[in-house]
Protein backbone atom coordinates (compact mmCIF):
# COMPACT_ATOMS: atom_id res chain seq x y z
CA UNK A 1 0.00 0.00 0.00
CA UNK A 2 2.73 2.30 1.33
CA UNK A 3 4.32 2.07 -2.63
CA UNK A 4 0.82 2.73 -4.32
CA UNK A 5 1.35 5.89 -2.12
CA UNK A 6 4.60 6.88 -2.99
CA UNK A 7 3.81 6.40 -6.94
CA UNK A 8 0.56 8.06 -6.89
CA UNK A 9 2.84 11.09 -4.86
CA UNK A 10 4.94 10.61 -7.91
CA UNK A 11 2.61 11.44 -10.32
CA UNK A 12 1.17 14.45 -8.21
CA UNK A 13 4.45 15.71 -8.40
CA UNK A 14 5.18 15.26 -11.64
CA UNK A 15 1.20 16.69 -12.79
CA UNK A 16 1.78 19.48 -10.72
CA UNK A 17 5.09 19.89 -12.27
CA UNK A 18 3.62 20.15 -15.67
CA UNK A 19 0.80 22.21 -14.63
CA UNK A 20 -1.99 20.18 -15.38
CA UNK A 21 -4.48 18.93 -13.18
CA UNK A 22 -4.34 16.76 -10.29
CA UNK A 23 -6.32 13.70 -10.78
CA UNK A 24 -8.56 13.21 -7.85
CA UNK A 25 -8.80 8.99 -8.68
CA UNK A 26 -4.84 8.79 -7.69
CA UNK A 27 -4.92 9.52 -4.28
CA UNK A 28 -7.52 7.50 -3.36
CA UNK A 29 -5.13 4.55 -3.77
CA UNK A 30 -3.68 5.00 -0.32
CA UNK A 31 -3.99 2.75 1.97
CA UNK A 32 -5.55 4.39 5.13
CA UNK A 33 -8.66 3.76 6.51
CA UNK A 34 -9.28 8.13 6.14
CA UNK A 35 -9.37 9.98 3.38
CA UNK A 36 -7.17 11.50 1.08
CA UNK A 37 -8.35 14.37 -1.31
CA UNK A 38 -7.01 17.11 -3.94
CA UNK A 39 -10.22 18.59 -4.30
CA UNK A 40 -10.49 21.84 -5.18
CA UNK A 41 -12.55 22.31 -1.71
CA UNK A 42 -9.96 21.23 0.22
CA UNK A 43 -6.88 21.74 -0.72
CA UNK A 44 -7.97 25.72 -0.80
CA UNK A 45 -9.09 25.67 2.71
CA UNK A 46 -5.76 23.44 3.97
CA UNK A 47 -3.80 26.63 1.98
CA UNK A 48 -5.00 29.55 3.82
CA UNK A 49 -5.26 30.21 7.64
CA UNK A 50 -6.28 33.29 9.88
CA UNK A 51 -3.58 35.42 8.87
CA UNK A 52 -4.79 35.66 5.70
CA UNK A 53 -0.98 37.02 4.69
CA UNK A 54 -0.23 33.54 3.23
CA UNK A 55 -0.87 31.33 1.10
CA UNK A 56 0.32 27.54 0.28
CA UNK A 57 -1.46 25.08 -1.71
CA UNK A 58 -0.44 21.51 -0.76
CA UNK A 59 -0.64 18.52 -2.91
CA UNK A 60 -3.29 16.05 -1.10
CA UNK A 61 -5.03 16.64 2.19
CA UNK A 62 -5.49 13.68 4.66
CA UNK A 63 -8.30 13.39 6.20
CA UNK A 64 -7.38 10.54 9.08
CA UNK A 65 -9.43 8.18 10.51
CA UNK A 66 -6.71 7.35 13.28
CA UNK A 67 -2.93 7.90 14.82
CA UNK A 68 -2.00 4.73 12.44
CA UNK A 69 -2.99 6.77 9.26
CA UNK A 70 -1.16 9.47 10.31
CA UNK A 71 1.90 7.65 11.18
CA UNK A 72 1.45 5.70 7.84
CA UNK A 73 1.45 8.93 6.05
CA UNK A 74 4.13 10.20 7.52
CA UNK A 75 6.44 6.98 6.92
CA UNK A 76 5.86 6.97 3.46
CA UNK A 77 6.69 10.46 3.52
CA UNK A 78 10.45 9.27 5.55
CA UNK A 79 11.01 6.74 3.09
CA UNK A 80 10.31 8.24 -0.15
CA UNK A 81 12.47 8.19 -2.77
CA UNK A 82 10.79 11.23 -4.22
CA UNK A 83 10.51 13.36 -1.58
CA UNK A 84 7.56 15.24 0.31
CA UNK A 85 6.48 16.73 3.67
CA UNK A 86 4.14 16.69 5.55
CA UNK A 87 2.17 19.26 7.91
CA UNK A 88 0.24 18.78 10.32
CA UNK A 89 -3.12 21.12 10.58
CA UNK A 90 -5.24 21.87 13.55
CA UNK A 91 -7.67 24.59 12.91
CA UNK A 92 -5.35 26.83 10.72
CA UNK A 93 -5.63 29.53 13.13
CA UNK A 94 -2.07 30.21 12.71
CA UNK A 95 -0.76 33.88 11.55
CA UNK A 96 2.33 33.26 9.08
CA UNK A 97 1.11 30.08 7.62
CA UNK A 98 2.75 27.94 9.91
CA UNK A 99 0.71 24.59 9.24
CA UNK A 100 0.77 24.98 5.26
CA UNK A 101 3.39 23.58 2.46
CA UNK A 102 3.69 23.40 -0.79
CA UNK A 103 5.75 19.96 -1.05
CA UNK A 104 3.36 17.94 0.39
CA UNK A 105 0.18 16.87 2.49
CA UNK A 106 -1.69 18.47 4.87
CA UNK A 107 -3.10 16.13 7.09
CA UNK A 108 -6.26 18.05 8.85
CA UNK A 109 -6.36 16.60 12.70
CA UNK A 110 -9.37 18.92 13.27
CA UNK A 111 -12.87 19.76 11.61
CA UNK A 112 -16.07 17.56 10.80
CA UNK A 113 -14.98 17.26 7.20
CA UNK A 114 -13.70 13.74 8.19
CA UNK A 115 -17.09 13.05 10.00
CA UNK A 116 -18.84 14.02 7.12
CA UNK A 117 -17.58 12.01 4.79
CA UNK A 118 -18.28 9.11 6.53
CA UNK A 119 -15.10 8.49 8.86
CA UNK A 120 -15.32 7.84 12.51
CA UNK A 121 -14.35 10.83 14.69
CA UNK A 122 -10.45 9.38 15.94
CA UNK A 123 -10.94 8.50 19.50
CA UNK A 124 -13.90 11.04 21.75
CA UNK A 125 -12.24 12.35 24.77
CA UNK A 126 -12.21 9.99 27.30
CA UNK A 127 -12.10 11.38 31.18
CA UNK A 128 -11.14 9.91 33.89
CA UNK A 129 -12.52 11.02 37.15
CA UNK A 130 -10.40 8.88 39.37
CA UNK A 131 -6.82 10.55 38.44
CA UNK A 132 -8.29 14.10 37.41
CA UNK A 133 -7.31 13.81 33.55
CA UNK A 134 -9.05 13.91 30.07
CA UNK A 135 -6.97 11.90 26.74
CA UNK A 136 -7.77 13.71 23.78
CA UNK A 137 -7.37 13.13 20.41
CA UNK A 138 -4.76 15.92 18.57
CA UNK A 139 -7.07 17.90 16.24
CA UNK A 140 -9.81 18.29 19.02
CA UNK A 141 -10.67 21.93 19.85
CA UNK A 142 -10.22 22.62 23.49
CA UNK A 143 -14.13 23.84 23.26
CA UNK A 144 -15.31 20.25 22.96
CA UNK A 145 -12.52 18.84 25.60
CA UNK A 146 -14.27 21.84 27.95
CA UNK A 147 -17.65 20.36 27.11
CA UNK A 148 -16.87 16.84 27.38
CA UNK A 149 -14.81 17.13 30.79
CA UNK A 150 -17.85 19.38 32.54
CA UNK A 151 -19.74 16.44 31.94
CA UNK A 152 -17.93 15.44 34.77
CA UNK A 153 -17.63 18.48 36.99
CA UNK A 154 -14.10 18.54 35.60
CA UNK A 155 -12.11 20.94 33.19
CA UNK A 156 -8.67 21.60 32.30
CA UNK A 157 -6.65 24.13 34.10
CA UNK A 158 -4.97 26.46 32.16
CA UNK A 159 -6.63 27.99 28.79
CA UNK A 160 -5.83 30.30 25.47
CA UNK A 161 -8.96 33.48 25.81
CA UNK A 162 -10.08 31.46 22.55
CA UNK A 163 -11.20 28.45 22.94
CA UNK A 164 -12.02 27.39 18.69
CA UNK A 165 -7.71 25.99 18.97
CA UNK A 166 -6.95 22.49 18.23
CA UNK A 167 -5.03 20.78 20.72
CA UNK A 168 -2.33 20.00 18.77
CA UNK A 169 -1.56 23.81 17.62
CA UNK A 170 -1.83 25.05 20.93
CA UNK A 171 0.63 22.47 22.25
CA UNK A 172 3.21 23.02 19.62
CA UNK A 173 3.86 26.46 20.90
CA UNK A 174 2.56 26.97 24.26
CA UNK A 175 -1.25 28.40 25.13
CA UNK A 176 -1.53 30.86 27.18
CA UNK A 177 -3.93 32.92 29.19
CA UNK A 178 -4.89 34.72 32.13
CA UNK A 179 -4.29 31.44 34.07
CA UNK A 180 -0.55 30.86 33.09
CA UNK A 181 0.56 32.77 36.20
CA UNK A 182 -1.13 29.89 38.05
CA UNK A 183 -1.10 26.67 36.41
CA UNK A 184 1.55 27.48 34.16
CA UNK A 185 0.81 27.74 30.27
CA UNK A 186 -0.80 24.80 28.43
CA UNK A 187 2.25 22.58 28.05
CA UNK A 188 2.99 23.00 31.49
CA UNK A 189 -0.01 20.86 32.17
CA UNK A 190 0.42 17.47 30.45
CA UNK A 191 0.73 14.04 31.56
CA UNK A 192 1.74 12.44 28.15
CA UNK A 193 1.59 12.09 24.92
CA UNK A 194 1.14 9.76 21.81
CA UNK A 195 2.95 11.35 18.88
CA UNK A 196 4.13 10.54 15.27
CA UNK A 197 7.82 11.35 14.80
CA UNK A 198 9.11 12.72 11.54
CA UNK A 199 10.14 9.00 11.11
CA UNK A 200 6.63 7.59 11.07
CA UNK A 201 7.12 6.28 14.59
CA UNK A 202 3.97 6.10 16.89
CA UNK A 203 5.50 7.01 20.38
CA UNK A 204 4.17 7.35 23.92
CA UNK A 205 5.95 10.02 26.26
CA UNK A 206 6.13 12.01 29.35
CA UNK A 207 8.61 13.42 31.62
CA UNK A 208 9.45 9.53 32.19
CA UNK A 209 9.01 7.64 29.13
CA UNK A 210 10.66 9.24 25.88
CA UNK A 211 11.38 12.29 27.99
CA UNK A 212 13.23 13.83 25.47
CA UNK A 213 10.79 13.97 22.91
CA UNK A 214 8.00 14.55 25.08
CA UNK A 215 9.70 17.78 26.16
CA UNK A 216 11.05 18.69 22.01
CA UNK A 217 7.43 18.52 21.19
CA UNK A 218 5.61 20.93 23.80
CA UNK A 219 5.92 24.60 22.36
CA UNK A 220 7.98 22.45 19.72
CA UNK A 221 6.67 24.27 16.77
CA UNK A 222 5.39 20.83 15.16
CA UNK A 223 8.82 19.88 14.82
CA UNK A 224 9.77 16.64 16.00
CA UNK A 225 6.44 14.59 15.71
CA UNK A 226 2.70 14.85 15.09
CA UNK A 227 0.37 15.13 18.27
CA UNK A 228 -1.98 12.54 18.05
CA UNK A 229 -3.31 12.34 21.85
CA UNK A 230 -2.68 14.31 24.95
CA UNK A 231 -3.56 13.49 27.99
CA UNK A 232 -4.04 16.69 30.15
CA UNK A 233 -4.65 17.45 33.60
CA UNK A 234 -7.92 18.16 35.31
CA UNK A 235 -9.70 20.07 38.37
CA UNK A 236 -12.52 20.18 39.81
CA UNK A 237 -14.86 22.63 37.21
CA UNK A 238 -15.95 26.43 38.80
CA UNK A 239 -19.45 26.57 38.25
CA UNK A 240 -19.29 30.46 38.15
CA UNK A 241 -17.14 33.43 37.81
CA UNK A 242 -16.90 36.98 38.97
CA UNK A 243 -14.79 39.26 36.22
CA UNK A 244 -13.87 42.18 36.89
CA UNK A 245 -12.42 45.37 34.86
CA UNK A 246 -10.37 48.40 36.63
CA UNK A 247 -8.45 51.25 34.94
CA UNK A 248 -5.47 52.87 35.39
CA UNK A 249 -3.90 55.94 34.08
CA UNK A 250 -0.35 55.14 35.29
CA UNK A 251 1.92 52.49 33.84
CA UNK A 252 3.56 51.48 36.80
CA UNK A 253 1.02 51.22 38.93
CA UNK A 254 -0.81 48.80 36.61
CA UNK A 255 2.09 46.81 36.15
CA UNK A 256 2.93 46.49 39.65
CA UNK A 257 -0.48 45.40 40.57
CA UNK A 258 -0.55 43.16 37.57
CA UNK A 259 2.78 41.35 39.37
CA UNK A 260 1.73 41.62 43.01
CA UNK A 261 -1.58 39.83 42.33
CA UNK A 262 0.69 36.80 40.06
CA UNK A 263 2.86 36.70 43.32
CA UNK A 264 0.23 34.97 45.01
CA UNK A 265 0.18 32.05 44.35
CA UNK A 266 -0.30 28.12 46.60
CA UNK A 267 -3.62 26.61 47.48
CA UNK A 268 -3.74 28.35 50.22
CA UNK A 269 -3.39 31.91 49.10
CA UNK A 270 -6.20 34.34 48.67
CA UNK A 271 -5.75 35.42 45.02
CA UNK A 272 -7.72 35.73 41.57
CA UNK A 273 -7.84 32.73 39.09
CA UNK A 274 -7.20 34.80 36.43
CA UNK A 275 -4.97 38.20 35.68
CA UNK A 276 -4.69 40.33 32.45
CA UNK A 277 -4.87 43.61 30.80
CA UNK A 278 -4.90 45.13 28.09
CA UNK A 279 -3.54 48.64 26.90
CA UNK A 280 -6.15 51.55 25.14
CA UNK A 281 -4.20 53.82 23.39
CA UNK A 282 -7.09 55.40 21.40
CA UNK A 283 -11.01 55.53 21.92
CA UNK A 284 -11.39 52.52 19.74
CA UNK A 285 -11.80 50.82 23.54
CA UNK A 286 -15.65 51.16 22.90
CA UNK A 287 -15.38 49.40 19.27
CA UNK A 288 -12.54 47.23 20.24
CA UNK A 289 -13.77 43.18 20.01
CA UNK A 290 -12.74 42.41 23.27
CA UNK A 291 -13.89 45.00 25.34
CA UNK A 292 -18.15 43.44 24.90
CA UNK A 293 -17.56 43.62 28.76
CA UNK A 294 -18.01 47.25 28.73
CA UNK A 295 -21.51 48.64 28.68
CA UNK A 296 -23.17 51.36 26.64
CA UNK A 297 -24.59 52.17 29.88
CA UNK A 298 -20.96 52.01 31.47
CA UNK A 299 -21.20 54.91 34.41
CA UNK A 300 -17.27 56.32 33.83
CA UNK A 301 -16.97 58.17 30.54
CA UNK A 302 -13.58 56.53 29.70
CA UNK A 303 -12.83 60.27 27.70
CA UNK A 304 -13.32 61.68 31.28
CA UNK A 305 -10.04 59.77 32.89
CA UNK A 306 -7.15 61.88 32.35
CA UNK A 307 -4.75 59.51 30.74
CA UNK A 308 -1.20 59.46 30.85
CA UNK A 309 0.92 60.13 27.76
CA UNK A 310 -3.18 59.16 25.83
CA UNK A 311 -2.99 55.70 27.55
CA UNK A 312 -5.05 54.14 29.56
CA UNK A 313 -4.22 50.50 31.09
CA UNK A 314 -6.93 47.74 32.07
CA UNK A 315 -6.46 45.10 34.43
CA UNK A 316 -8.74 42.22 34.28
CA UNK A 317 -9.19 39.71 36.59
CA UNK A 318 -12.09 37.04 37.51
CA UNK A 319 -12.62 34.83 41.03
CA UNK A 320 -13.93 31.70 40.44
CA UNK A 321 -16.42 29.73 42.91
CA UNK A 322 -18.96 27.22 43.23
CA UNK A 323 -22.49 28.42 43.66
CA UNK A 324 -22.37 26.94 46.93
CA UNK A 325 -19.98 29.64 48.52
CA UNK A 326 -21.73 32.36 46.83
CA UNK A 327 -22.04 34.03 50.11
CA UNK A 328 -18.51 34.45 50.89
CA UNK A 329 -17.33 35.42 47.25
CA UNK A 330 -18.57 39.58 47.61
CA UNK A 331 -16.42 40.05 50.75
CA UNK A 332 -13.28 37.93 48.87
CA UNK A 333 -13.31 39.97 45.86
CA UNK A 334 -13.45 43.25 47.87
CA UNK A 335 -10.72 41.99 50.07
CA UNK A 336 -8.32 41.50 47.33
CA UNK A 337 -9.11 44.34 45.46
CA UNK A 338 -8.41 46.64 48.42
CA UNK A 339 -4.76 45.98 47.81
CA UNK A 340 -4.86 47.37 44.20
CA UNK A 341 -4.46 50.98 43.16
CA UNK A 342 -6.51 51.42 40.12
CA UNK A 343 -8.67 55.01 39.23
CA UNK A 344 -11.56 55.18 41.82
CA UNK A 345 -14.79 54.51 40.42
CA UNK A 346 -13.43 52.40 37.52
CA UNK A 347 -14.69 49.07 37.98
CA UNK A 348 -16.78 47.02 36.10
CA UNK A 349 -18.28 43.61 37.48
CA UNK A 350 -19.97 41.21 36.28
CA UNK A 351 -20.98 37.64 36.92
CA UNK A 352 -21.62 34.59 34.77
CA UNK A 353 -21.54 30.49 34.22
CA UNK A 354 -17.78 29.54 34.16
CA UNK A 355 -18.17 27.86 30.59
CA UNK A 356 -19.81 31.47 29.12
CA UNK A 357 -16.63 33.22 30.26
CA UNK A 358 -13.94 30.43 29.11
CA UNK A 359 -15.81 30.81 25.91
CA UNK A 360 -16.05 34.64 25.73
CA UNK A 361 -14.11 35.64 22.59
CA UNK A 362 -16.26 32.91 20.54
CA UNK A 363 -18.64 35.68 20.70
CA UNK A 364 -16.90 38.46 19.88
CA UNK A 365 -16.27 36.28 16.75
CA UNK A 366 -19.73 35.96 15.79
CA UNK A 367 -20.54 39.57 16.24
CA UNK A 368 -17.55 40.26 13.84
CA UNK A 369 -18.57 37.30 11.71
CA UNK A 370 -21.87 39.06 11.10
CA UNK A 371 -19.95 42.63 10.03
CA UNK A 372 -17.58 40.30 7.77
CA UNK A 373 -14.75 41.78 9.84
CA UNK A 374 -13.59 37.96 10.95
CA UNK A 375 -12.15 36.82 7.67
CA UNK A 376 -9.31 39.70 7.08
CA UNK A 377 -5.92 39.94 7.07
CA UNK A 378 -4.93 39.85 11.16
CA UNK A 379 -1.25 41.11 10.88
CA UNK A 380 -0.62 40.11 14.96
CA UNK A 381 2.40 40.44 16.53
CA UNK A 382 3.27 38.85 20.09
CA UNK A 383 6.07 39.31 22.17
CA UNK A 384 7.47 38.22 25.59
CA UNK A 385 9.06 41.48 27.13
CA UNK A 386 11.33 40.84 30.15
CA UNK A 387 9.54 42.74 33.23
CA UNK A 388 12.68 44.74 33.52
CA UNK A 389 12.12 46.03 30.09
CA UNK A 390 8.54 46.59 29.95
CA UNK A 391 8.68 50.31 31.15
CA UNK A 392 10.73 51.35 28.38
CA UNK A 393 8.46 49.39 25.93
CA UNK A 394 5.36 51.12 27.27
CA UNK A 395 7.26 54.97 26.26
CA UNK A 396 8.80 53.40 23.17
CA UNK A 397 5.41 51.41 21.92
CA UNK A 398 2.25 52.06 23.35
CA UNK A 399 3.36 56.02 23.67
CA UNK A 400 5.73 55.76 20.77
CA UNK A 401 5.42 53.78 17.91
CA UNK A 402 1.36 52.88 18.10
CA UNK A 403 0.69 57.00 18.05
CA UNK A 404 -2.47 57.06 19.75
CA UNK A 405 -4.05 54.14 17.10
CA UNK A 406 -5.05 50.77 17.77
CA UNK A 407 -6.33 48.16 15.09
CA UNK A 408 -7.30 45.62 17.69
CA UNK A 409 -6.98 44.69 21.30
CA UNK A 410 -2.96 45.21 22.87
CA UNK A 411 -3.56 42.35 25.61
CA UNK A 412 -0.31 42.92 28.49
CA UNK A 413 0.00 40.32 31.51
CA UNK A 414 2.66 39.23 33.36
CA UNK A 415 3.54 35.49 34.35
CA UNK A 416 5.64 33.50 36.32
CA UNK A 417 8.94 31.69 34.85
CA UNK A 418 8.59 29.27 37.19
CA UNK A 419 5.97 27.83 35.81
CA UNK A 420 7.49 26.79 32.46
CA UNK A 421 9.43 23.91 31.93
CA UNK A 422 12.60 24.56 30.85
CA UNK A 423 13.08 21.44 29.34
CA UNK A 424 10.58 22.33 26.77
CA UNK A 425 11.18 23.92 23.54
CA UNK A 426 9.54 26.83 23.80
CA UNK A 427 11.88 30.26 24.60
CA UNK A 428 10.84 32.65 27.04
CA UNK A 429 12.81 35.55 28.46
CA UNK A 430 15.62 35.12 30.81
CA UNK A 431 13.75 36.76 34.24
CA UNK A 432 11.29 35.37 36.59
CA UNK A 433 8.45 37.44 35.49
CA UNK A 434 7.77 38.40 31.74
CA UNK A 435 4.96 40.00 30.33
CA UNK A 436 2.85 38.67 26.87
CA UNK A 437 2.29 41.64 24.73
CA UNK A 438 -0.04 40.88 22.01
CA UNK A 439 -1.17 43.19 19.34
CA UNK A 440 -4.04 41.19 17.87
CA UNK A 441 -4.33 43.45 14.84
CA UNK A 442 -7.34 43.36 11.88
CA UNK A 443 -6.02 44.86 8.35
CA UNK A 444 -8.98 46.92 7.19
CA UNK A 445 -9.59 48.67 3.84
CA UNK A 446 -10.88 51.65 4.82
CA UNK A 447 -9.43 54.37 2.70
CA UNK A 448 -7.14 55.43 5.98
CA UNK A 449 -4.04 53.84 5.62
CA UNK A 450 -3.60 53.27 9.21
CA UNK A 451 -5.58 50.47 9.59
CA UNK A 452 -4.09 48.82 6.50
CA UNK A 453 -2.03 45.90 5.87
CA UNK A 454 0.82 47.41 4.65
CA UNK A 455 0.87 50.40 7.49
CA UNK A 456 0.42 47.65 10.08
CA UNK A 457 3.06 45.30 9.17
CA UNK A 458 5.34 48.22 8.83
CA UNK A 459 4.54 49.38 12.33
CA UNK A 460 5.66 45.30 13.25
CA UNK A 461 8.80 46.01 11.65
CA UNK A 462 9.10 48.90 13.57
CA UNK A 463 8.76 47.27 17.03
CA UNK A 464 10.68 44.98 16.54
CA UNK A 465 13.29 47.29 15.45
CA UNK A 466 12.96 49.26 18.57
CA UNK A 467 13.53 46.33 20.65
CA UNK A 468 16.36 45.37 18.83
CA UNK A 469 18.14 48.89 18.93
CA UNK A 470 17.08 49.44 22.49
CA UNK A 471 18.36 45.91 23.99
CA UNK A 472 15.00 44.69 25.25
CA UNK A 473 15.76 40.92 24.63
CA UNK A 474 12.23 40.30 23.74
CA UNK A 475 11.10 36.85 22.38
CA UNK A 476 8.62 36.39 19.69
CA UNK A 477 5.50 33.84 20.76
CA UNK A 478 3.72 32.78 17.82
CA UNK A 479 7.51 32.98 16.30
CA UNK A 480 7.97 34.04 12.51
CA UNK A 481 11.09 34.13 10.96
CA UNK A 482 12.24 33.31 7.50
CA UNK A 483 15.75 32.76 7.88
CA UNK A 484 17.04 30.08 9.54
CA UNK A 485 19.73 32.56 11.50
CA UNK A 486 16.76 34.33 12.87
CA UNK A 487 15.37 31.45 14.22
CA UNK A 488 18.76 30.48 15.53
CA UNK A 489 18.96 34.01 17.35
CA UNK A 490 15.50 33.57 18.64
CA UNK A 491 16.17 29.75 20.24
CA UNK A 492 19.53 31.22 22.10
CA UNK A 493 21.18 28.92 24.10
CA UNK A 494 18.43 26.44 23.13
CA UNK A 495 19.13 26.56 19.57
CA UNK A 496 22.29 23.10 19.96
CA UNK A 497 19.37 21.31 21.81
CA UNK A 498 16.66 22.23 19.03
CA UNK A 499 18.77 20.89 16.02
CA UNK A 500 20.04 18.22 17.92
CA UNK A 501 16.59 17.27 18.76
CA UNK A 502 15.30 17.58 14.90
CA UNK A 503 18.03 15.27 13.57
CA UNK A 504 17.01 12.49 16.10
CA UNK A 505 12.86 12.76 15.25
CA UNK A 506 12.47 14.40 12.43
CA UNK A 507 15.98 13.90 10.50
CA UNK A 508 14.50 14.22 7.05
CA UNK A 509 13.39 18.14 8.08
CA UNK A 510 9.88 16.78 6.09
CA UNK A 511 7.34 18.09 9.39
CA UNK A 512 5.79 21.56 9.88
CA UNK A 513 8.07 23.10 6.87
CA UNK A 514 5.61 26.31 6.89
CA UNK A 515 7.67 27.23 9.76
CA UNK A 516 10.52 27.92 7.82
CA UNK A 517 12.94 26.55 10.38
CA UNK A 518 14.71 23.64 8.86
CA UNK A 519 14.90 22.75 4.86
CA UNK A 520 13.89 19.08 3.92
CA UNK A 521 16.89 17.48 2.64
CA UNK A 522 15.11 15.90 -0.62
P1 LIG B 1 -2.61 25.48 13.32
O1 LIG B 1 -2.56 26.87 12.86
O2 LIG B 1 -3.43 24.55 12.54
O3 LIG B 1 -1.12 24.90 13.46
C1 LIG B 1 -0.14 25.64 14.15
C2 LIG B 1 1.20 24.89 14.13
O4 LIG B 1 1.09 23.71 14.90
C3 LIG B 1 1.63 24.45 12.72
O5 LIG B 1 3.02 24.48 12.63
C4 LIG B 1 1.13 23.03 12.65
O6 LIG B 1 1.88 22.25 11.75
C5 LIG B 1 1.33 22.57 14.08
N1 LIG B 1 0.35 21.56 14.48
C6 LIG B 1 -0.99 21.60 14.36
N2 LIG B 1 -1.53 20.47 14.87
C7 LIG B 1 -0.51 19.73 15.31
C8 LIG B 1 -0.40 18.46 15.94
N3 LIG B 1 -1.47 17.71 16.21
N4 LIG B 1 0.82 18.01 16.27
C9 LIG B 1 1.93 18.73 16.03
N5 LIG B 1 1.90 19.91 15.42
C10 LIG B 1 0.70 20.42 15.08
N6 LIG B 1 -2.67 31.39 21.63
C11 LIG B 1 -2.51 31.41 22.96
O7 LIG B 1 -1.56 30.84 23.47
N7 LIG B 1 -3.40 32.04 23.76
C12 LIG B 1 -4.52 32.65 23.27
O8 LIG B 1 -5.30 33.20 24.02
C13 LIG B 1 -4.72 32.63 21.87
N8 LIG B 1 -5.82 33.19 21.32
C14 LIG B 1 -6.00 33.13 19.98
C15 LIG B 1 -7.16 33.69 19.43
C16 LIG B 1 -7.37 33.65 18.08
C17 LIG B 1 -8.63 34.28 17.51
C18 LIG B 1 -6.40 33.07 17.23
C19 LIG B 1 -6.58 33.08 15.75
C20 LIG B 1 -5.24 32.51 17.76
C21 LIG B 1 -5.03 32.54 19.13
N9 LIG B 1 -3.89 31.98 19.72
C22 LIG B 1 -3.74 32.00 21.07
C23 LIG B 1 -2.83 31.39 18.89
C24 LIG B 1 -3.02 29.91 18.73
O9 LIG B 1 -2.80 29.23 19.95
C25 LIG B 1 -2.04 29.33 17.72
O10 LIG B 1 -2.15 30.00 16.51
C26 LIG B 1 -2.31 27.84 17.52
O11 LIG B 1 -1.29 27.30 16.73
C27 LIG B 1 -3.61 27.68 16.83
O12 LIG B 1 -4.01 26.35 16.85
P2 LIG B 1 -4.49 25.68 15.52
O13 LIG B 1 -5.09 24.40 15.93
O14 LIG B 1 -5.31 26.58 14.70
O15 LIG B 1 -3.04 25.44 14.85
Amino acid sequence: MASKFLLTLAICRLIVAVGLTLDPTELLLLGVEGQVSHDPADVGSASRDFGGLKTAEPLAVLYPASADDVARLVKSAYESAYGFDVSARGHGHSINGQAMTRNGVVIQMSGSKGTRLGLRKPEPPRVSEKFMYVDVWGGELWIDVLRSTLEYGLAPKSWTDYLYLSIGGTLSNAGISGQAFNHGPQISNVYELEVVTGKGELLRCSKEQNSELYHAVLGGLGQFGIITKARIALEKAPQRVRWIRVLYSNFTTFTQDQEYLISLQGRQAQKFDYVEGFVIVDEGLINNWRSSFFSPRNPVKISSIKADGGVLYCLEITKNYQESNAGTIDQEVEALLKKLNFIPASEFTTDLPYIDFLDRVHKAELKLRAKNLWDVPHPWLNLFVPKSRIEDFDKGVFKGILGNRTSGPILIYPMNKNKWDEKNSVVTPNESVFYVVALLRSALETGDETHGLEYLSHQNHQILQFCKDEGINAKQYLPHYTTQQEWVHHFGDKWTQFSTRKMEFDPRHILATGQRIFTPSF
